[in-house]
Order: structure tokens, then C-alpha cells, then sequence
């Protein structure tokens, strides 16, 4: 271990923007361990209290205490201070606050910063928190802060329309459901399960004011009773919207249903006309290719069951299209008849589910808002869920999903 020049403590100083009474007082250089050691006083006899801001006479110093800062050109760069106290007459005995880290933290609040930015960019956690070599846990914990700081600090005074969503994890055995900002591209919260009490308590976490709550004036969601009574019963001024992505998904299910049973039907005459079709039939326009056009094509070329599922599952693009409300239910009504006499029983039973929700289909004329946004904040779910390890609960995996698509402020302030 060697003692450094007086004018490297001031440069220190600086760099960990102190001011008096804290000063740097020794920075010694541990060669074999990498390490910078940064030795900080406190110069005063007198110490505020944390608490109530008095100041009173120091009383003693609390054990010496150590805290990881930015790297000096790949030295591991510690902050060592002994840390005053004071008897406060009205709190008692305190240990002063440090204006390089919060309360509990070993790590100073420029590295946490640092840290936060690093999390952010890595592909997961795992790949971050090796970069920046901490332990999974406090990488963990840098991310737990920085979400409890960004919720604290959150404003959704501004949110008018929200869409609830549900998502499975955990190998699809689990399921939670989110509640999003469509203004604002972001998830709010997310709870575990989807069933009327947790969208309740769902509400109750990302809207937690009254007024909040009164300003929602509309929420996409799916055909899920438990997410309408809840909607209903805690938003008094908001519209259930039936999702359009997951309408959509409803009719290419059936039409999926249709073909496997009619390619099943064909096979055993020797007809692989739908062999490999699933994709292109699934497919909507704007992201098909020539190659699916080409077997759709091939496919609508022929009387096949498949064939008119698919065109009914198509042209209720045109509902979504309407000018305005009244169009929008005559559009429906004219592709109800068409969808009912199809005799294409998966196409029949999600045509009637959908005239038993027309009401919710409608109010989409009223405010055009869907799930979109929700699905890709799913992808970005969905790709913490692939990249994750170590996820021992539920909280935990609540946390990385508020620290990837909150766009919450997580980074600290730092005082001087
Ligand atoms: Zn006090």
C-alpha cells in the first residue's frame, strides 16, 4: 500500500464533488488488489441530524464504512469514512448522513447511477451485473431502489386510456396481467394471476388515487369478465374497449381449427394442399410475404372449408375499418349472418361470442385505442423472461419489468 500526493486528495475531492466539512484526507493505492482507497473525514464538530436537520456537537464516529465508487481506470475504487454522530435532543443517537450514498447502501450513488445505466443497456441482468462485477443480489438490489425511487417519483395524473392484459410466464403455467399506459408506452404495474381480485388490486397499485382513477376514460382489454367487472366497478368514467389483437387472435384460431381438421380429411385422400399453411393463413397483410400469398392463393383457389374461414376471419378487417359507429354495427351485422351460416363450427362459436360483446366492440368508434402498444411492451416481457435467471419470485421478476418498461426516473440525486 502507497500514500498519494496532497494534490491527488484534492483532485479527489472534486471528483466526488465534496464539500466541506467533508474532506478527502488520504488516497492510497493497493497494487495487488487493483484497488484505490479514498479515505474521507469529516471535519467539523458539529453534525446535522439525519433525521430533523438540527445540528448538535459531535458525539463519537460510527464504525469505519466502506463504499464501492466508479472504477479509476480499472482500479476498483473504494470511499472509507468514519462517520460522526450526534445526540439529537429530539431523535437521539444518529449517525450522520453521507452525501455520496443513501442510507443503507455500500455502493456510492454515482456508481448506483452508473450501475442503473449499464442494467439498462446489458441484454439481462446476468451480463450487466458482470460487466460492473457485483453479485447477482446487489445488482438486484441496485435495480429494487431504482424502481421504489421512479414509482416514488412517478406522475399519472396525465393517463386516459390504459389497457389490461394478461401474459403467462413461467413455462405457461403462470400467468400475470399487466395494466399499461397506452398514451404513454409504458406498463404500470403487473400483478400475479388474472382474476377480479388481482385486477383489483392491479388498479388499486397503478392508480392509487381517487382522481387517478376518475380521469381513465377508456381501457382495451380482452373479453374477460374479470377484467370488465373489475374496469367497472373501480374506473367509474372509463369505456371497455374490446381488444382488436385479441379479437383477431379469437379468428385465427378457428380458422386454425378448420384447417386442421380438413388437412386431416384431405391427407387420407392423399391431398397435402394444406400441409406447412398454418403461418401463411395466420399471417395478416401487411406482414405476409410472397411466399405465404403464393399458398394462400393456391389454397383459396379451391372450395375448401379453410378457404371460406379464412375469407370471413379476413374481411372483419372492414369492422375495424368503419367510418363511424353506426357503419361499424352494420358492417358487423352483415358479417355475423355471413360467419353464423358458414356451418364452420369454431368460426360459428367465435362469431357468437363476439354479437354477445358487440357493445364493447362498438365503443372502439369512440376511442380508437388498442392493445398494440401492449403487445410490444409483451415482446420486451417476453425477453426478460428468456433472458432471466435466478427469479425466486414473483417480486422479483415485478421489479425487472418496471425497471425495463416503466420509463421510470431511476437514477439517484445526488446532494452536496
Ligand atoms: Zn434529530
Amino acid at each position: 500500500m502507497s500514500g498519494m500526493s496532497p494534490s491527488l486528495n484534492s483532485h479527489y475531492s472534486l471528483l466526488l464533488g465534496l464539500q466541506t466539512p467533508w474532506k478527502v484526507t488520504e488516497v492510497s493505492l493497493e497494487m495487488e488488489k487493483s484497488r484505490v482507497v479514498i479515505k474521507v473525514s469529516h471535519d467539523s464538530k458539529k453534525v446535522a441530524c439525519p433525521d430533523c436537520g438540527m445540528v448538535s456537537p459531535q458525539r463519537d464516529c460510527a464504525p469505519s464504512r466502506r463504499w464501492r465508487h466508479l472504477d479509476t481506470m480499472n482500479f476498483e475504487t473504494i470511499i472509507e469514512a468514519l462517520v460522526p454522530r450526534c445526540n439529537c435532543a429530539d431523535c437521539g443517537v444518529k449517525t450522520a448522513a453521507v452525501p455520496w450514498a443513501g442510507k443503507h447502501s455500500r455502493l456510492t450513488l454515482m456508481f448506483e447511477a452508473f450501475a442503473i445505466e449499464v442494467l439498462q443497456m446489458a441484454k439481462s441482468l446476468e451480463a450487466g451485473r458482470l460487466l460492473l462485477e457485483l453479485s447477482w443480489d446487489a445488482a438486484h438490489a441496485i435495480m429494487e431502489r431504482a424502481v421504489e425511487r421512479g414509482l416514488s417519483r412517478r406522475d399519472i395524473s396525465e393517463v386516459e386510456n390504459i389497457g389490461i392484459d394478461e401474459k403467462s410466464f413461467l413455462k405457461g403455467h403462470n400467468y400475470l396481467t399487466a395494466l399499461n399506459d397506452l398514451d404513454g408506452g409504458r406498463v404500470l404495474d403487473v400483478v400475479q394471476e388474472r382474476t377480479e381480485s388481482t385486477c383489483r388490486e392491479l388498479i388499486g397499485k397503478a392508480l392509487p388515487t381517487l382522481y387517478s382513477r376518475s380521469k381513465i376514460g377508456a381501457a382495451a382489454m380482452d373479453m374477460w369478465p374479470a377484467f370488465r367487472n373489475a374496469t367497472e366497478d373501480l374506473l367509474p368514467n372509463a369505456s371497455v374497449v374490446y381488444d382488436r389483437f385479441h379479437i383477431s387472435g379469437y379468428l385465427g384460431k378457428a380458422v386454425d381449427q378448420v384447417r386442421r381438421s380438413e388437412h386431416k380429411q384431405l391427407l387420407r385422400d392423399g391431398d397435402g394442399i394444406l400441409t406447412g399453411s398454418r403461418y401463411s393463413l395466420l399471417r395478416s397483410e401487411h406482414t405476409r410475404t410472397e411466399k405465404h400469398q403464393g399458398v394462400l392463393d393456391e389454397i383459396c383457389g379451391r372450395n375448401l372449408k379453410t378457404s371460406r374461414a379464412w375469407a370471413i376471419k379476413e374481411s372483419f378487417t372492414s369492422f375495424w375499418e368503419s367510418r363511424n359507429k353506426a357503419f361499424g354495427e352494420a358492417v358487423f351485422n352483415d358479417w355475423y349472418g355471413w360467419a353464423v351460416r358458414s356451418q364452420l363450427k369454431p368460426v360459428v362459436k367465435v362469431a357468437k361470442m363476439l354479437k354477445k360483446h358487440l357493445a364493447g366492440l362498438l365503443t372502439y368508434f369512440d376511442y380508437p385505442i388498442t392493445n398494440a402498444v401492449s403487445e410490444g411492451l409483451n415482446s420486451k416481457i417476453q425477453s426478460i423472461k428468456a433472458s432471466a435467471r435466478g427469479f425466486r419470485n414473483f417480486a422479483n421478476y415485478r421489479i425487472r419489468i418496471l425497471f425495463t418498461c416503466g420509463k421510470l426516473d431511476l437514477v439517484p440525486v445526488f446532494m452536496h
